[in-house]
């Protein structure tokens, strides 16, 4: 039969929330099992029990579920195995009690998290520049990074070959030190073994017995064609070596891509800014234009383009990521005129203009001979 949450903490019915904080105080202070005198299996039930009717009775949700219904109101807030440590969400007020005093890392003593802590590695971030043209056809760079490692040596052990390790002299072997702070004593991990109870008795002659190395390591990575700029590609396990046997971080390299100096790139199609001639705007004619792969291109200019005028070259563009599609290239032309006119050609123009209807205006004409005299 499980008993009521309110005799629990002994507190009434119609306690408020102050009260019943404070009665959980009283009692954790009790119960805590590094500090509870008796039998500690006992201390560590008693304390959980309190632990859980403080969970309910401090959250008005849950405490009117139980008011209303009881023990079976709250069914669907455990697991099926009731209430674990797990479900307790108070644990800064239980730091709030214990923790302050010793300076922290209740969490130890109330799982008796005794063994060794592992950490994984951290993630490593490479940033690697590369053109635009790279990214077409898709490359592959050799990076250099200087990281932490296992020590391959006594592999994370630490120990030299042959080595074994001895007691630790800090906690006897134990992996724990006991804190006695007033009246109340806490079993704490032992810092110098990990809770371990054992150290090096020789260290490693490569890594001294810190386990790790630091290594200069080569890597080919791949760019993948068609790779936007500033896009990472991750490369799992590659980061800095874990801790206490923790996984290794990854590595993560973050493509650039250049500004190409004819090319822009939008997404998977590019533009491409190509002058002609005015004589070729004017009569039509074919044009040579560079492709990002190397290559040329013909392209038919018919008769009369007037400039800024855009022609599509289908799949002439950027592989688009992970696709065997192209985007497209957009040619833009831009009309060229001449910044200077032979004494025959103004002559031309000239005529062309009469031919075409067109009144220069006095002063213009006179312009335009002086031009042919000095030409
Ligand atoms: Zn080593
Ligand atoms: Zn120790």
């Amino acid at each position: 039969m499980k008993r009521d949450y309110y005799e629990i903490l002994g507190v009434p019915k119609n306690a408020s929330l102050d009260e019943i904080k404070s009665a959980y105080r009283r009692l954790a202070k009790k119960y805590h099992p590094d500090v509870a005198s008796g039998s500690k299996k006992e201390a560590e039930e008693k304390f959980k029990e309190i632990s859980e009717a403080y969970e309910i009775l401090s959250d008005p949700q849950k405490r009117s579920q139980y008011d209303q219904f009881g023990h079976e109101g709250l069914k669907t807030t455990w697991g099926p195995g009731g209430f674990t440590w797990s479900d307790f969400t108070h644990f800064p007020d239980i730091e709030d009690i214990f923790g302050n005093v010793f300076g922290g890392s209740i969490f130890d003593t109330i799982f008796g998290r005794r063994e060794r802590t592992s950490y994984r590695g951290q993630d490593i971030r490479y940033d690697i520049e590369v053109t635009l043209r790279d990214v077409y056809f898709g490359c592959e760079r050799d990076i250099y990074l200087e990281k932490r490692e296992v020590c391959p040596s006594c592999h994370g052990d630490g120990s030299a070959k042959g080595s074994s390790k001895k007691s630790c002299p800090s906690c006897n072997g134990r992996g724990s030190i006991m804190q006695h702070m007033g009246f109340i004593s806490i079993s704490r991990t032992c810092t110098r073994c990990n809770g371990t109870g054992l150290v090096i008795a020789i260290p490693c002659y490569e890594c001294k017995g810190k386990s790790i190395v630091f290594k200069k390591k080569r890597l080919a990575v791949k760019i993948p064609a068609g790779i936007d700029t500033k896009t990472s590609i991750r490369i799992s396990g590659e980061g800095e070596a874990g801790e206490g046997g923790g996984s290794p971080g990854d590595l993560y390299v973050v493509v650039y891509v250049k500004e190409d100096k004819n090319f822009i790139r939008d997404g998977a199609d590019l533009i491409l800014k190509q002058p002609i001639s005015f004589v070729k705007a004017i009569l039509g004619g074919e044009i040579e234009v560079p492709l990002i792969d190397g290559k040329k291109a013909h392209l038919k200019i018919p008769e009369g383009t007037q400039t800024n005028r855009v022609f599509k070259l289908s799949g002439k563009g950027m592989p688009y990521f992970r696709s065997t599609r192209f985007g497209d290239l957009y040619v833009k032309v831009i009309v060229v005129l001449p910044p200077k006119l032979t004494k025959e050609e103004k002559r031309l123009f000239l005529e062309l203009a009469e031919l075409h209807g067109e009144e220069l205006k006095d002063e213009e004409k006179k312009i335009g001979e002086r031009l042919i005299e000095n030409l």
